[in-house]
C-alpha cells in the first residue's frame, strides 16, 4: 500500500477523464454564455460569518461539513461549502446593484464539505452554478430552470425531470411553519431521532428526510403552497405559467410539484427546484437552486432578490460517461516520431520542437528502445502517425511517415518541419 493517498472524498483527475470533464465545463460556458451569464469567481475561503449567516445556523452544512480554521492572524475561515453566498457577498462589496438588473453570473469551481463517505458524495465536489440577482420577477425563476435544462440536454442527458415548490416568503412562512411543526407534533413518535431534534428549529428539514418511516408522514404533511400570501401566490402561478411555455422547445420538460421540496439551506424563499436524473425517486439529485430573496440583506446588503442553483460536476460526469453517444475526442499527439541510432536521435528532438512550434502534437519514443519496441508505444499513445527516423533516413534526408489509425499507405516525407508538417495535416 502506498505511503499516501488523496484525502478521503476527494480524488485526482487523471488524463484520460480530462476529456468528459473539458466537453462538461465548455459546454457549461457555452450555456451560460447564450443566457447572458458572466463568469465570476471568487475566494475558495471566506470569513465563516458570510456562511454562519448566508447559509443558516441550523443547517446540516453549517454545524457539520465546513472547513473552518483560525489562520495565523486569528480569523476564523471556512472553505467555501456552496456558491451563493459568496456571489452574494460580491455583489455587495462591488456595488453591483449600479448595474442593470439582474446581474446574471455564473461560476465553476471546488467547493469542501465535510460529507459523510458514500458513494457520489465528496468532499472536495466541483460545482456549476448561476445566480441572477436583483430581479424578483418569476421570469428569472423560469430563465434560470431553462438554463439548467438547456445545460442537461445540451450533454445529452435525457429522461431527468423537473421538480418544483414553492416555500413563500418571511410574509406567509411563518404561518406555515406553526402549521408544519403542529403536525409534526402529533407524529413525533413515528419520525426519526433526527427530525425530533429538528422539528423545532428546522421544520421544514423534515419534509425532505429520506428515511424510510418519515416517508408517509412526509406526504400527508400540511402543503407550504397552501399558506401563500397573495404576492407569493400570484409569484407561484407566474412561475407555473411560464413554465408550461417552455414546453414548444422542451416537450420533456415534465415538471411535477412536490410540497415536500424545500432544499437544505435556510436561505431560499418562494420558487425551490431540482432537476433529477431518470428513475430517481425523489433520491438523487442533478441540479438544485431556488430564489433567495432574504439573503443579500442577510449578509449587509440592500434588500434584494435574488435566484440561482447549483450543479454537482462530478455526477453529471459520472451521468455522462453513462450515456452512449459521447465520445471523448482523440485525444493522442499527431505523431510519435521513431528514432533508431545518436544521428537520428538529434534530428527526431529538432524535428519535434519544429513541429510543435508550429502547432502540432509531437513526441519522440523513448530512447535506447528497438524499432519494434517504439512503434508498440506510438500505437499505444494512439498517434495519428508514427515518423520513422534511422541511418537510411538520414542518409536520403526523407523519413518513413506510416499512418496509425487507418489503413493508409506509408509515405516518404522530406525531414523538414514545413513538409512534415504539410503531410501531417493532409494537405
Ligand atoms: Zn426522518
Ligand atoms: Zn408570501
Amino acid at each position: 500500500m502506498p505511503s499516501f493517498r488523496a484525502p478521503r472524498g476527494t480524488y485526482d483527475i487523471l488524463p484520460d477523464e480530462q476529456p468528459y470533464w473539458s466537453f462538461a465545463l465548455k459546454t457549461a460556458a457555452e450555456t451560460a454564455k447564450r443566457f447572458g451569464y458572466g463568469r465570476i469567481d471568487t475566494p475558495m475561503f471566506e470569513p465563516t460569518d458570510l456562511f454562519e449567516r448566508g447559509v443558516g445556523d441550523a443547517t446540516d452544512i453549517v454545524q457539520k461539513e465546513m472547513y473552518t480554521f483560525e489562520d495565523h492572524g486569528g480569523d476564523s475561515l471556512t472553505l467555501r461549502p456552496e456558491g451563493t453566498a459568496g456571489v452574494c457577498r460580491a455583489y455587495i462589496e462591488h456595488g453591483l446593484h449600479n448595474q442593470p438588473q439582474p446581474v446574471r453570473m455564473h461560476y465553476i469551481g471546488p467547493y469542501f464539505r465535510y460529507e459523510r463517505p458514500q458513494a457520489g458524495r465528496f468532499r472536495q465536489l466541483r460545482q456549476f452554478g448561476v445566480e441572477a440577482i436583483g430581479d424578483g420577477s418569476p421570469n428569472v425563476d423560469v430563465e434560470v430552470i431553462e438554463l439548467g435544462w438547456s445545460y442537461i440536454r445540451s450533454l445529452n442527458i435525457n429522461g431527468t425531470s423537473l421538480r418544483i415548490n414553492s416555500i413563500g416568503d418571511s410574509e406567509c412562512r411563518p404561518a406555515y411553519l406553526d402549521a408544519l411543526r403542529e403536525y409534526y407534533r402529533g407524529h413525533i413518535d413515528e419520525v426519526c431521532d433526527d427530525d425530533r431534534q429538528r422539528f423545532e428549529s428546522a421544520p421544514l428539514r423534515l419534509l425532505d428526510c429520506k428515511r424510510t418511516q418519515c416517508q408517509g408522514i412526509g406526504d400527508a404533511a400540511p402543503k407550504s403552497t397552501d399558506f401563500l400570501c397573495d404576492a407569493c401566490d400570484a409569484h407561484w402561478a407566474s412561475v407555473i405559467a411560464l413554465l408550461d411555455g417552455l414546453k414548444d422547445t422542451y416537450p420533456d420538460l415534465d415538471y411535477s410539484i412536490d410540497h415536500r421540496l424545500v432544499r437544505g439551506l435556510d436561505y431560499y424563499t418562494r420558487t425551490v427546484f431540482e432537476i433529477e436524473p431518470e428513475n430517481a425517486a425523489g433520491q438523487s439529485t442533478l441540479l438544485g437552486g431556488g430564489r433567495y430573496d432574504g439573503l443579500i440583506e442577510e449578509i449587509g446588503g440592500p434588500p434584494t432578490p435574488g435566484i440561482g442553483f447549483a450543479l454537482g460536476l462530478d455526477r453529471i460526469i459520472s451521468e455522462v460517461k453513462s450515456r452512449e453517444g459521447f465520445v471523448p475526442p482523440e485525444s493522442g499527439p499527431d505523431v510519435v516520431i521513431v528514432h533508431l541510432g545518436d544521428e537520428a536521435g538529434l534530428r527526431a528532438s529538432a524535428l519535434a520542437a519544429g513541429l510543435r512550434d508550429d502547432g502540432l502534437g509531437v513526441l519522440v519514443a523513448p530512447v535506447g528502445r528497438s524499432m519494434r519496441a517504439q512503434m508498440r508505444y506510438s500505437n499505444s499513445m494512439n498517434a495519428r502517425y508514427a515518423l520513422i527516423i534511422g541511418d537510411r533516413e538520414i542518409e536520403s534526408a526523407e523519413g518513413a511517415l506510416r499512418p496509425l489509425r487507418d489503413n493508409g499507405e506509408q509515405e516518404a516525407v522530406a525531414l523538414n518541419v514545413q513538409a512534415l508538417a504539410k503531410a501531417l495535416r493532409g494537405d
